[in-house]
């Protein structure tokens, strides 16, 4: 299906793992133009290049650590000059820990809400410039803001805290026809997954699985569906929304 995103211009943050690259490559599939970035160095940085490259199309990998808003400016700089325009932001990159909060640091309630929130925040107002009518910002929640999760508050404050910036913004700039919508991610099968010992793996699959009304855990390319659906012109009505993808979790 033609859903007519050849030629568009893309923002993803965080493009070099799990759900990010799922939804570069997706992006890049449909004919998007797309500029990623990650923030340390990695054989899958590379090995996305390359993928990318096989696929045809203007992309770039850039490095840009966006808990440092200079970089986030430098990212900006880089869609600016490279593409002119954005027609779609996705802000993917996101950083989590399982922490007790009595004992959760400053350090990482800081490194978590900078990336998670802040750098959404840099990342929306450093774009606003390129944005035209018709564009889309899509922020990648999460079902657990909803529900809660142990030894996750400081997460969970920052994905909350994405749905009242996108309904706020959504409000802002409905006049410019620039669409901010959330999509509230379930547990998403991930190489972050597959890289945890087969038993602890399991266990965890097991577990969430059996909350899922689908009886399964997401794929990357199954979010990277909805953000295609929010990136173009089928979507031109739904504005401050949150999408659940999570198979129906509980
Ligand atoms: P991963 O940890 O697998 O990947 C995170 C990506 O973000 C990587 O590309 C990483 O780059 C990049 N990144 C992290 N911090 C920074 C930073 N400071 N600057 C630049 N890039 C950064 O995450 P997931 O794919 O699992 O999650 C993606 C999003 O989906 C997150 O917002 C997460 O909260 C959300 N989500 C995920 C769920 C899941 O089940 N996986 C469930 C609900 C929500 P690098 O490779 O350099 O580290």
């Amino acid at each position: 299906m033609d859903l007519g995103l050849h030629g568009r211009k893309a923002l993803v943050t965080g493009g070099s793992r799990g759900i990010g690259r799922g939804i570069v490559t997706a992006l890049a599939a449909a004919g998007v133009d797309v500029i990623t970035c990650y923030q340390r160095e990695s054989p899958a940085v590379e090995s996305l290049r390359h993928e990318l490259k096989e696929t045809g199309g203007q992309h770039h990998v850039l490095l840009a650590d966006l808990t440092r808003p200079e970089q986030v400016g430098e990212l900006l700089d880089e869609c600016r000059q490279r593409f002119g325009r954005l027609d779609l932001v996705v802000n993917n990159a996101g950083a989590i820990s399982h922490v007790p909060y009595g004992e959760l640091s400053i350090q990482d309630w800081n490194r978590v809400v900078d990336t998670n929130l802040t750098a959404a925040h840099l990342v929306i107002q450093g774009a606003l410039p390129l944005l035209g009518p018709g564009s889309s910002v899509i922020n990648i929640g999460s079902k657990s803001s909803e529900v809660g999760i142990p030894l996750r508050a400081h997460y969970t404050a920052t994905k909350a805290a994405l749905r009242g910036l996108t309904r706020s913004l959504a409000k802002e700039f409905g006049d410019r026809e620039i669409r901010f919508n959330v999509l509230a991610l379930g547990v998403i099968a991930t190489d972050a997954l597959d890289e945890m010992p087969a038993d602890r793996r399991d266990a965890l699959v097991q577990r969430y699985r059996g909350k899922t009304a689908l009886g399964r855990l997401g794929t990357p390319a199954e979010v990277a569906g909805a953000v295609l659906f929010l990136a173009s012109d089928l979507s031109r009505y739904v504005t401050g929304a949150t999408i659940h993808v999570d198979g129906g979790i509980s």
